[in-house]
């Protein structure tokens, strides 16, 4: 008998944009400003803290939600930065990323029939996980251009049926930030359905401009029925280590957990531990990134108007938005594909985040988390547009 061929539970996933794009750029040679990998280091004080916690042992498993000092310094940020109080023994799961997080929250609540309700452009990795576990989207596009919630279409497409509604404050890829009015009209609307909510909130310490970060964490009635996501990743330059986490209440978090701890059970015990100590011993480091990123934003904003790109400079993430229809009527794919073949930049489409109806804007995006000769050599080959 010849091997069996797999019937293809995810018949519309291909490999993901971020990994296609990547993979050209190196084959190509290409700066590559597409996948959002921060083109720095950890800052050198954790990465030290990382050998000091594997020399002093610290190389088996983690307990199952998480190393208990981690748990803990999360807790003190949540109380710190949101005026949350969470329990650490019931509330709090450290996952492998916020992917992994954003992956057992999906596979815990949502069942067949289940409808989730995401707004497009949304990160990639929610739809795939829904349909595995036998949901159904319910797709709802941002209004432009301010990428903003059409709370009147939320209102309308809730039914008995939704069992999810996912968030992305700051969002990838616009920057666009709810604020607390946005949250306390959400509040609203979901007081009298039993659907549960998902905050994905990765790039909560990327926020410019004086804005004010509004976190689910910090709107206690939205909170109650939430699973606010995150991840170290963005925040230390790291994101090749995968430490996430999730908060949630107890209810939710049990099962949060018991899918948990089949994907992965716990994650890396000595970057954990590193990281908690990082946390407590250098505070100040979430309240200086945003800084360190404006700097980033505001030089990428001034080498991007000698280009024909139009843009307006992102409030958040370290990603920006540009609209190249003065230059291009073609398809984001294919202008992205031009612009790494022929000039060689990679960026990365915004339609791969869309569902196909909501595919028509002239707009990619940037990563700016680059070192400023990238951010101009990049800059200078899309000068020549
Ligand atoms: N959500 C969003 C919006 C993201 O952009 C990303 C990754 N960059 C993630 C979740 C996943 O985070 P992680 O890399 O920690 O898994
Ligand atoms: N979240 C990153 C981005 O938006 C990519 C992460 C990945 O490649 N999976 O670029």
């Amino acid at each position: 008998m010849t091997a069996p061929i797999p019937v293809t539970r995810l018949p519309k996933v291909g490999t993901t944009i971020f990994t296609v794009m990547s993979r050209l750029a190196s084959e190509l040679g290409a700066i590559n400003t597409g996948q959002g990998v921060p083109e720095f280091d950890p800052p050198p004080r954790l990465c030290d803290l990382v050998n000091e916690h594997v020399r002093a042992g610290h190389n088996q498993y983690s307990p199952m939600a998480g190393a208990i000092e981690l748990r803990e310094a999360i807790a003190a940020k949540l109380e710190r930065l949101y005026g949350r109080r969470v329990n650490v023994e019931t509330d709090l799961t450290v996952t492998a990323g916020g992917t992994e997080a954003l992956c057992s929250t999906i596979q815990a609540l949502v069942g067949p029939g289940d409808e989730v309700v995401l707004f497009d452009p949304a990160y990639d990795s929610y739809e795939p996980v829904v349909e595995l576990c036998g949901g159904v989207c319910r797709r709802l596009p941002l209004t432009q251009p301010e990428f903003s919630i059409d709370w009147s279409r939320l209102e309308a497409a809730l039914n008995p049926r939704t069992r999810l509604v996912i968030l992305n404050t700051p969002h990838n890829p616009s920057g666009a930030l709810l604020s607390r009015e946005d949250l306390d009209r959400l509040a609203e609307i979901l007081r009298p359905t039993a659907a549960f909510l998902v905050s994905d909130e990765v790039y909560e310490h990327m926020v410019f401009d004086g804005h004010a970060f509004v976190s689910v964490n910090s709107h206690p009635e939205l909170a109650a029925r939430a699973v606010v996501v995150s991840s170290f990743g963005k925040t230390y330059h790291a994101t090749g280590w995968k430490i996430g986490y999730c908060v949630a209440p107890q209810a939710l978090s049990a099962e949060v957990r018991k899918v948990h701890q089949f994907n992965t059970f716990a994650v890396a015990t000595p970057l954990q531990r590193a990281i908690a100590d990082f946390m407590v011993e250098c505070p100040e480091w979430e309240l200086e990134l945003p800084a360190f990123y404006q700097a980033k934003r505001d030089l990428l904003s001034d080498l991007l108007t000698r280009t024909r790109l139009r843009f307006k400079p992102t409030p958040s993430t370290y990603f920006q938005l540009v609209d190249y229809s003065d230059i291009a009527d073609v398809a984001d794919a294919d202008f992205s594909m031009h612009l790494i073949r022929q000039h060689g930049v990679a960026t990365i489409p915004v339609s791969p985040f869309c569902a196909a109806q909501s595919r028509s804007e002239r707009l990619v995006r940037i990563c700016f988390a680059k070192h400023d000769d990238t951010l101009r050599a990049a800059a200078e080959r899309l000068a020549a547009l």
